[in-house]
């Protein structure tokens, strides 16, 4: 995917932000790029008349001028002379290598439109399969999720809130797990036909490939997340931790396969398409995670686990109900890819996608 100005413009931002010394102006331009990064449309159609930019909240002057410069001369001297200026030009080497393949919300909605990509459209989506609750470090409830789920015309949702394995992010006991799975089948009684909400969970990759739940703890769950949270910062190759997580019985879906973060972290090494020959082997999916700052798998490995047989599984790692929205981003890869429906979890009829979870459960 070529041609994301908006991608573009968000990393010189960040990378000012990276280089100031004021705390202030590093939290402007930090702003500024957020600001950029989730704007509906390419800043080339936001500029007026006279060559300057429409106004935009959250870019004031300086983060204007950068992104003129941008799109007058394809670069911003002034970010780079800040960066050789700041004596941190290795360091923002490493950070722009870190953001290959990201798409900017702009690109995202682009690539929805377009309709001469293949892929998955925006209609076919029938439910999200992560997202976050107030049971572990998301903020909220089951009714909020089954409302705003609804509300987006899904027929189904799996809440995966994290095993008890991961206490930095809250993670969910297996009592406190048997609480939540009534609270679920209560709504399901409520919403009948029109909507199913999935007993899922969000399982830790330890070190060895091992998940953070035992074989039958697993087994009660509907759906079973498995992905890495450590080791992410790693030069190791880790091919045979998550294979053995694959190969683990209950295990769905591989999950933010890479644990990469936008800028930050590469995630896992390892060969990928052996850990995709061993998923489609077992019949696990490979997740899309949708959040703007994982995207994960990105499109070109999301190819390279098409060519493998694979299944997908497309989701919002949604942590508030405004997140859901996330989906978008991991769909735009899909179609970057160019997968087919058939092969998306989500897009199958309800019915279908609970006897595959049965299945795997069994
Ligand atoms: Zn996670």
């Amino acid at each position: 995917m070529t041609g994301d100005v908006n991608a573009v413009a968000g990393g010189l931002l960040r990378d000012l932000a990276f280089v100031q010394t004021s705390p202030q102006k590093t939290f402007g331009y930090k702003r500024a790029a957020s600001a950029v990064l989730s704007l509906e449309r390419p800043l080339t159609e936001l500029r007026l008349g006279d060559g300057t930019l429409t106004r935009i909240p959250g870019i004031g002057p300086a983060s204007s001028r950068v992104i003129l410069e941008l799109l007058d001369t394809g670069i911003s001297q002034t970010v780079e002379r800040a960066v050789e200026h700041s004596g941190r030009s290795e360091e923002i080497r490493t950070r722009r290598n870190l953001r290959t393949h990201f798409l900017s919300r702009a690109a995202v909605v682009g690539v929805l439109a377009d309709p001469a990509r293949a892929g998955p459209k925006a209609a076919d989506y029938r439910g999200d399969l992560q997202m976050h609750s107030e049971w572990s470090d998301g903020s909220p409830t089951l009714d909020e999720i089954v409302e705003a789920c609804v509300a987006r015309g899904y027929r189904f949702a799996a809440v995966t809130d994290h095993s008890y394995g991961l206490k930095i992010a809250g993670g969910m006991s297996m009592a406190a797990a048997a609480e939540q799975w009534a609270v679920i089948d209560r709504l399901n009684e409520a919403t009948g036909d029109r909507f199913r909400l999935i007993r899922g969970i969000e399982a830790n990759i330890g070190s060895d490939g091992q998940l953070d739940l035992s074989s039958e703890e697993a087994a009660q769950f509907e759906l079973v997340l498995a992905a890495p949270h450590s080791r992410l910062r790693k030069n190791d190759d880790q091919t045979g931790r998550l294979l053995a997580a694959i190969r683990t019985p209950h295990v769905h879906v591989l999950a933010h396969p890479r644990g990469r973060i936008s800028g930050s972290r590469a995630g896992v090494i390892a060969q990928w398409d052996d850990v995709f020959a061993e998923a489609a082997r077992h019949g696990v999916a490979i997740e899309i995670d949708g959040d703007p700052a994982r995207q994960d798998v990105d499109y070109t490995l999301a190819a390279r686990a098409l060519a493998s047989g694979c299944l997908f599984a497309l989701d919002s790692d949604a942590h508030t109900t405004h997140q859901l929205r996330y989906a978008d981003i991991a769909l735009a890869h899909a179609r970057l890819a160019a997968i087919p429906p058939e092969r998306i979890v989500n897009c199958w009829p309800t019915d279908r996608l609970l006897s595959w979870l049965a299945q795997r459960s069994g």
